[in-house]
C-alpha cells in the first residue's frame, strides 16, 4: 500500500476515536494533579490511571521514573516513558506531553466544576483540558490507532508523560533526562505545548530573560529646596531614558522572532514618596529585557554597568542593580532540523497551512533538551485558553492534532 493511503486509513481510524478522546479527557480531568506547592497532592494518582491506559492499549516497556518529592503524599513525582515499537531502533519519534495541571483559580469564574469536565458546541471544558491534555491524549490515539490498523512504523515511538512542568520540571523532565539517558540526538522530540489557532507556530528558539531592579540613592529634602538634597527620582529617569540606547547598542536583528530584535523595556515601579512636596531620596523601578540568543547577556550587564555610572557621576546619586531573574536562552533548534521538517510536512497535510519555525520572547519546557543537545520543538493547533477560568479544548484540535502526530509517526 502507498504511503498516502496508509496515512489516509490511520486518519480514518483517529476520526473514529473521536468520542472516546472526549471520554478520556473526562477521566483524566476527573483527576486533579496539581504539584503540592500549588496546594495539590501531585501527579500520582493521574499517572497510575495512564499506566493502566497505556498497558491496556497496546504500549510497551512501560517505565515509571519516581522524581523524589517528600511534599507529595506518594513520596514522589511520576514521570513515564513508553513505546510502540517500529521497524528500526536507530532512531525514536517523541512525543512529550505533561500530566500536572495548575489550580483552577477563582471557582465563582467557572461555569461548571473545573474537575467534571462538560462538553458544548464542539469543545471540552474543564480544568488541564487543553494544558496539556490535549495533546496528550492525541498522541495516545495517534498510537492506538496505529495498532487498530496494524501498522508498523518506520521508527519507534516514545510517549512521555511527565511531571512538575507548571513549576519549573526539576521533578518532571529535567529529572529524567539527568535520571535515563533514553534521548539521543537523532531522535526527534515534539512538545506540544505552545502553538496558536491555526497550527502554524512551532517553536525552536527563544530569547533570553533579564529582569533588572534598580535601586537610586540621593538624599530627601523639601520640595522647595531641591538643592539641599539629591533628587533619586530624576536620576533614575534619566537613566531609563539612557537605557533606552541599549535597542541601539544592540540592535541585531533576528527574523525568527516576533519582535524580530532585543528588547529592554522598563515595567514594575516602586512607590517613593507619598506626599508631592518631598525630593524622593530613593527611587526603585525594574526592567524587563529580552534578549536574542546572538547577544551575550554579560556584555548587556556591562553596558548597563557603564551607563548607571555615568548617571552617577552627573547626579550625584548613588546606583545598584540586581538580577531578579536571569534565564540565558537555550541554543536554538535548527530551522532545518528534521523535526521541524516532519512538523511542516504533517501540518500541510492534515490543516492546510504552512507552517513556520519561530522563536518566543518566553521559555518553554522544550529549552531542557536544548540544553542537553537534543533538538526539540514546541508544536500544537490550540486556542491558548492554558490557566483561565473556562478552559477548553477544540475537540476538532484534538483529533487533527493525533493525525498530525500520526502522520510524523508514519515518516520515513
Ligand atoms: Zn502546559
Amino acid at each position: 500500500m502507498n504511503p498516502d493511503a496508509i496515512f489516509d486509513k490511520l486518519a480514518r481510524r483517529i476520526e473514529k476515536y473521536r468520542d472516546e478522546m472526549v471520554d478520556l479527557q473526562m477521566k483524566l480531568c476527573a483527576i486533579p494533579a496539581i504539584a503540592p506547592s500549588s496546594g495539590g497532592e501531585g501527579e500520582a494518582k493521574k499517572a497510575e490511571f495512564l499506566a493502566d491506559w497505556l498497558q491496556a492499549n497496546g504500549f510497551v516497556d512501560i517505565t515509571l521514573i519516581k522524581a523524589p518529592d517528600l511534599d507529595a503524599p506518594a513520596g514522589y513525582r511520576p514521570n513515564i516513558l513508553a513505546y510502540y515499537r517500529g521497524r528500526s531502533q536507530a532512531r525514536t519519534v517523541w512525543v512529550m506531553t505533561h500530566t500536572d495541571i495548575v489550580p483552577p483559580g477563582e471557582l465563582s469564574l467557572w461555569r461548571g466544576d473545573p474537575f467534571k469536565a462538560w462538553v458544548e458546541k464542539g469543545r471540552v471544558y474543564g480544568r488541564g483540558v487543553e494544558d496539556n491534555q490535549q495533546d496528550m491524549v492525541a498522541s495516545l490515539f495517534a498510537v492506538k490507532a496505529l495498532k487498530a490498523e496494524g501498522i508498523v512504523p518506520p521508527s519507534d515511538i516514545g510517549i512521555a508523560l511527565v511531571a512538575d512542568e507548571e513549576t519549573g520540571s526539576r521533578k518532571g523532565i529535567d529529572f529524567v533526562i539527568k535520571d535515563v539517558k533514553v534521548f539521543r540526538k537523532q531522535d526527534l522530540i515534539v512538545v506540544p505545548d505552545a502553538g496558536n489557532e491555526h497550527g502554524t507556530m512551532i517553536e525552536v528558539a527563544e530569547k533570553s530573560l533579564l529582569w533588572l531592579k534598580f535601586k537610586t540613592l540621593g538624599k530627601q529634602a523639601h520640595g522647595s529646596t531641591p538643592e539641599k538634597g539629591v533628587n533619586s527620582f530624576k536620576a533614575a529617569s534619566f537613566l531609563i531614558a539612557a537605557l533606552n540606547d541599549l535597542y541601539k547598542i544592540y540592535p541585531v536583528r533576528d527574523r525568527l522572532f516576533d519582535p524580530p530584535i532585543s528588547t529592554f523595556e522598563p515595567t514594575k515601579k516602586e512607590a517613593n514618596v507619598p506626599n508631592v512636596n518631598t525630593i524622593p531620596g530613593e527611587d526603585v523601578f525594574y526592567t524587563d529585557m529580552r534578549i536574542l540568543p546572538k547577544v551575550r547577556l554579560q556584555d548587556v550587564e556591562r553596558t548597563i554597568r557603564q551607563m548607571a555610572a555615568k548617571i552617577e557621576r552627573k547626579h550625584k546619586v548613588k546606583i545598584t542593580f540586581e538580577v531578579q531573574q536571569k534565564a540565558p536562552a537555550a541554543p536554538p533548534t535548527s530551522a532545518q532540523a528534521p523535526v521541524v521538517l516532519a512538523l511542516k510536512k504533517a501540518v500541510r497535510e492534515v490543516y492546510h497551512k504552512d507552517a513556520k519555525a519561530m522563536g518566543i520572547g518566553g521559555g518553554t519546557v522544550a529549552a531542557i533538551f536544548r540544553r542537553a543537545g537534543i533538538p526539540a520543538a514546541c508544536w500544537s493547533k490550540l486556542d491558548e485558553t492554558a490557566h483561565q477560568p473556562n478552559e477548553y479544548c477544540i475537540i476538532d484540535n484534538m483529533v487533527g492534532d493525533a493525525k498530525v502526530f500520526g502522520h510524523i509517526f508514519l515518516q520515513e
